[in-house]
């Protein structure tokens, strides 16, 4: 007779959810799966962020330990790598609630050096790992349409995928590789957006101070070769509301950034136009503070013409 591995024990469909940080994406992720009808348990630093889930059902955690016992899967959703680290080794710790078989998604934006310390105790207690940040801002999260791009096993990816499905758009579940390359392909996509809006926000104020209608200008671009996704949707956010969206904070778009020119260091890669765009982000943040939205170095500009891009 074999002794069944430790992956054999989670239900083909894992039902028993943990998740960990309710915030401005967490919460929306959270509130899906309790939709869905999964048994949810919930922690945060913050207790009134769990006020609505557990009124809807969810069971309140007191801390990450408690929030990984008897549970499938557990998702993290946290600020920066140092919070990750905190709630997944530090005192009461997530990894030392998680049961031999689960599964720990991290849905952060963070850096593989973590995760790696936490694989190395976690593998041999059976415990899989994942990196899966996403996508989609606050609002895909509300709306269950996240892009999730999965570093680590295809097979756990599997496991898990009935989870995703739910807080995600299934046909944008994207499995990058091996562990890791998850959070690299998150921190290369939002430094392209960043960068698109920085150098969108100049394109639109020098041709619009030099005469053009900005709704014109747009157009014209859009029908170039120039024409990208922020250009035809997400610049919109500012253009026709004022809205520097405030669901994704310019603390954490420079966090990012930060970890983004880290990578491009650590790699090699000479990355001048990147660690432009970073210090437009840190700017922007000095000009209008931590809480302020991603989209605010559109405003710097602005400020700088006297003219809001507004259509
Ligand atoms: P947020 O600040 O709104 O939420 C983070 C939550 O984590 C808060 O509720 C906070 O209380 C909790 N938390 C912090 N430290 C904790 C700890 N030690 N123990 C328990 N809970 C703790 O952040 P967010 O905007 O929801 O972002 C979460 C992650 O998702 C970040 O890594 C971010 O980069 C990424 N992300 C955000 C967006 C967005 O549009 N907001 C989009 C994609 C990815």
């Amino acid at each position: 007779m074999t002794t069944p591995t430790p992956a054999a024990t989670l239900a083909p469909d894992p039902r028993k959810v943990g998740f960990i940080g309710l915030g401005h994406m967490g919460g929306g992720m959270a509130r899906n799966l309790l939709a869905a009808g999964y048994d949810l348990v919930v922690h945060d630093l913050n207790r009134d962020a769990a006020a609505a889930l557990e009124a809807g059902g969810a069971r309140w955690a007191a801390t990450p330990a408690e929030a990984g016992a008897g549970r499938d899967v557990v998702l993290t959703s946290l600020p920066a790598p140092p919070h990750v680290e905190q709630v997944l080794l530090g005192p009461d710790g997530l990894l030392s609630g998680m049961p031999p078989g689960s599964v720990w998604a991290d849905v952060s934006t963070s850096v593989p050096a973590v995760a790696d310390k936490v694989r190395e105790l976690a593998t041999p207690r059976g415990i899989d790992v994942l990196d899966a940040p996403v996508s989609g801002m606050a609002a895909g999260a509300a709306a269950g349409t996240l892009a999730i791009y999965v570093g680590g096993s295809a097979a756990v990816l599997e496991r898990v995928r009935p989870v995703f499905d739910v807080i995600g758009n299934p046909e944008k579940i994207v499995h990058c590789g091996g562990h890791g390359a998850g959070y690299t392909v998150k921190l290369m996509l939002n430094l392209l957006w960043f960068a698109e809006l920085v150098v969108t926000t100049e394109v639109l104020a020098i041709g619009t101070e030099a005469g053009v209608d900005l709704a014109t200008l747009r157009r014209a671009l859009m029908a170039s070769p120039s024409t990208s996704n922020f250009l035809e949707k997400d610049v919109l956010y500012v253009l026709e509301r004022g809205d520097y969206d405030e669901g994704f904070t310019l603390a954490l778009a420079c966090k990012d950034l930060g970890l983004a020119v880290d990578l491009a260091r650590a790699v090699g890669v000479p990355a001048e136009a990147s660690a432009l765009v970073e210090q437009t982000y840190r700017r922007a943040r000095a000009q209008y503070g931590d809480s302020g939205g991603e989209m605010l170095p559109m405003k710097l500009t602005e400020d700088l013409t006297g003219h809001p891009l507004r259509l």
